[in-house]
């Protein structure tokens, strides 16, 4: 099943976009996640020899920028279509490979740089340079769900005390605290786009955005953490001793702090619905290939009504969710119609169906979808961390109900 049967007008450049693309999922993501995954400590995934980097490097060979312009004879709405075809390949591939290749070139880092109007940081890190990976910061050990809730009640409650604090010192800021161990690619990144409190007075709701390069002083990193899920990307926290960062590098202060935190989130969400779309969708094509493979009761165990009944089902929750997260993709990013709801609506639904999706994907492998030997069932973990991953898909939906 290809992630473009339900297109219409694709022109020959997204057809090649995305053939190769899925090539490269297909040849490269899919064998190098399975061997991240099997590595027992995640401390290995990161080493210098490790596959990861070999899948990073062929990804930067590609040339494949999934957030900035992909070909400026295209429309933005066009572009932001092909993004979103890109991303769904890559989280067929595997997911997290596919979060961590976003992160090349600096990712969301990227987006505030080339939006801070400042020229130093946009030519350092707007520029989509391979050398660049970045993570974003915003969870902290006490604070999960609520740091990203920023229509609910709690929001400016100063009783709820951050643990990250930047503090303004003439033209720089002081950084204090740390940031949480699920960082994705924080042990890896070079540069970070950090959500911290500047005037906790004011609660979350006093924050501020900045860019930090992760080589200053007073930066170190934990261990990358050990999860069911996802084990092909490196999570990891962040501690900040006396971090010096020029003022400017503080692209939003406490006055602009709400909407930088509901665009990041809107951006965000957006990408989680496709990336996942995509996994449900391998979940389905290793299920349906199955199906045709493996014989009982004298045939194929795709002839078997029960079976039958469960892949359609599987197939149409494949479908609405891929067309809803790139419908989702192309309003938010290549439109000025965006909506959080939109995006928040893909990234749950998206999210459920892969793990959904990759549950029925199990049962159809009957015994074999539990053994390491099939890829089925490190789908599934995957996709049970993405149910979690850039905010709960509980808190998520209660933000995006308030904006109904
Ligand atoms: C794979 C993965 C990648 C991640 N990547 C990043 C990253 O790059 N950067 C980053 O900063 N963080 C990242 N996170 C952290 C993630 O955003 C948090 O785990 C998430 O926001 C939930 O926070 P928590 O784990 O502290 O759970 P908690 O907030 O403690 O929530 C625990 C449970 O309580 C429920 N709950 C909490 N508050 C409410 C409420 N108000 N109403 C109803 N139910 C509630 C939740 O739904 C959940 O079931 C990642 C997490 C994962 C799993």
């Amino acid at each position: 099943m290809s992630s473009i049967d339900f297109e219409v007008d694709l022109g020959d450049t997204e057809r090649a976009i995305q053939e190769t693309v899925h090539r490269f999922a297909a040849e490269v993501m899919r064998p190098a996640g399975r061997e991240l995954d099997k590595m027992p400590d995640p401390q290995q995934t990161i080493e210098t020899d490790s596959i990861m980097w070999d899948a990073m490097a062929k990804f930067g060979e590609l040339g494949i920028d999934t957030l900035g312009t992909i070909d400026s004879e295209f429309t933005p709405a066009e572009n932001a279509r092909i993004q979103a075809i890109i991303c769904e390949e890559l989280g067929w591939g595997d997911a997290g490979l596919a979060l961590t290749m976003t992160t090349q070139g600096g990712g969301l880092v990227s987006w505030l740089a080339n939006m801070s109007g400042r020229e130093e940081l946009i030519k350092r890190y707007g520029g989509n340079n391979p050398k660049e990976i970045g993570c974003w910061a915003i969870t902290e050990p006490d604070h999960g769900s609520d740091t990203l809730a920023m229509n609910q009640p709690h929001f400016n409650d100063p009783s709820i005390k951050a643990n990250c604090i930047a503090t303004k010192d003439g033209d720089e800021y002081v950084i204090r605290g740390q940031k949480s161990s699920w960082v994705s690619a924080a042990p890896i990144a070079t540069v970070m786009a950090l959500y911290c409190t500047i005037d906790g007075n004011r609660g979350f709701e006093g924050g501020g955005v900045a860019i930090v390069p992760l080589d200053l002083p007073g930066i170190s990193k934990g261990k990358p953490l050990n999860k069911i899920g996802q084990r092909s990307m490196p999570q990891g926290e962040i501690f900040f001793d006396e971090v010096r960062i020029p003022a400017d590098y503080m692209i939003f202060d406490q006055e602009t702090y709400k909407t930088a935190l509901h665009g990041t989130l809107t951006l965000a969400n957006s990408w989680m619905g496709v990336t996942f779309a995509g996994v449900a969708r391998s979940a389905f094509d290793l299920a349906n290939q199955y199906s045709k493979e493996r014989i009982q009761g004298g045939k194929p165990i795709c002839e078997h009504q029960s079976v039958k009944l469960r892949l359609f089902d599987m197939y149409r929750k494949v479908e609405t969710a891929s067309t809803f997260a790139r419908k989702v993709s192309i309003v938010n990013n290549g439109t000025d119609q965006g909506k959080l709801h939109y995006a928040i609506a893909s990234k749950t639904y998206a999210t459920r169906v892969a793990f959904d999706v990759a549950s029925e994907a199990v049962q159809i492998f009957g015994g074999n979808g539990l053994s390491k030997e099939y890829p089925i069932e490190k789908i599934l973990r995957d996709a049970r961390a993405s149910m979690i991953e850039d905010g709960c898909n509980e808190v998520l939906s209660i933000v995006g109900a308030a904006d109904l």
